[in-house]
């Protein structure tokens, strides 16, 4: 059903597009934003994973004991620029205030329920466009190089207690299931209905383009300031007014 409402998204990634192609379904008029090309932030250079099992996030107490470790390991996940620590200082405190135990849970469990709908939404909307192979469905595994992380654990445990599908794997069927990797590891675990896009920017492109044929609209613009005038339907930014 065609509705009167327009609706304006900030934002042309891949939630901006996803958003825009629902709302359409829905049958609204809907206009992008983006201070860029579409895809040229978070959603071009990410690591391409559909993961429905991370609902845990990082507010947990157990990842503060693992902090050090990742700071001191040239590979690890996580660095820091020590000129910005006193800057940081209020934001780590409501970080730690966040990551009781129940806080985490909250996280987890509302995280979980919203995933689990993510690789069927996707194929919603894949399935008005052509994905010329550029997502495989082999599933994905990650292997452990160390032993004894507590956040493996725990993470582990929680997606068990969700009713998260993992197989954890033992080195043989690591090696089994990619013979090639280098045997540094001691284990592993293996999300087998999770997927992988070779190229996150190409698909949010051909998305963006069905978007635009089904009559969505694409402005380029830095939005700075809002101003909105709800009897004339318009927003003002800055001193120009976009009718949307
Ligand atoms: C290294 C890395 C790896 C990742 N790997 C994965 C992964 O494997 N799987 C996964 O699911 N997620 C992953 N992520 C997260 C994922 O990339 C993001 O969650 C997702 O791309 C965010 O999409 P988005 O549309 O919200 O943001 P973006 O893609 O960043 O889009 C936001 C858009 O808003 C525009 N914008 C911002 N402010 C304004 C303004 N004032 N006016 C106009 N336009 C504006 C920007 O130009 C940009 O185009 C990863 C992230 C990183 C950094």
């Amino acid at each position: 059903m065609q509705r009167n409402e327009r609706i304006a998204i900030i934002g042309a990634g891949i939630q901006g597009i996803c958003s825009a192609l629902y709302l359409q379904k829905k049958g609204f008029n809907v206009t992008l934003f983006d201070r860029d090309e579409p895809g040229n932030a978070a959603s071009y250079g990410n690591a391409g994973h559909f993961s429905p099992y991370a609902s845990l996030q990082l507010n947990r107490t157990d990842i503060l004991s693992d902090v050090p470790a990742m700071l001191l390991s040239s590979r690890g996940p996580l660095a820091l620029k020590w000129n910005y620590v006193p800057k940081m200082i209020p934001w780590f405190t409501k970080f730690i205030f966040n990551s009781s135990k129940s806080k985490m849970m909250h996280t987890a469990k509302y995280m979980h329920q919203i995933l689990n709908l993510s690789l069927d939404a996707f194929d919603e909307l894949f399935q008005e466009i052509d994905l010329d192979g550029l997502v495989e469905n082999n599933g994905i595994i990650y292997v452990w190089e160390k032993k004894g992380l507590k956040s493996r654990d725990l993470e582990i445990n929680i997606r068990k207690e969700l009713g998260i599908d993992q197989q954890i794997l033992t080195p043989k069927e690591i090696h089994d299931l990619e013979p090639n990797i280098k045997p540094f590891y001691h284990g592993g675990v293996f999300y087998k209905y999770a997927r992988h896009a070779r190229n996150p920017k190409k698909i949010l492109i051909k998305l963006f383009e069905n978007f635009l044929n089904k009559g969505g609209k694409f402005l380029k613009l830095n939005i700075q300031d809002l101003d909105f005038d709800e009897k004339k339907t318009c927003f003002k930014i800055r001193s120009a007014a976009i009718f949307i």
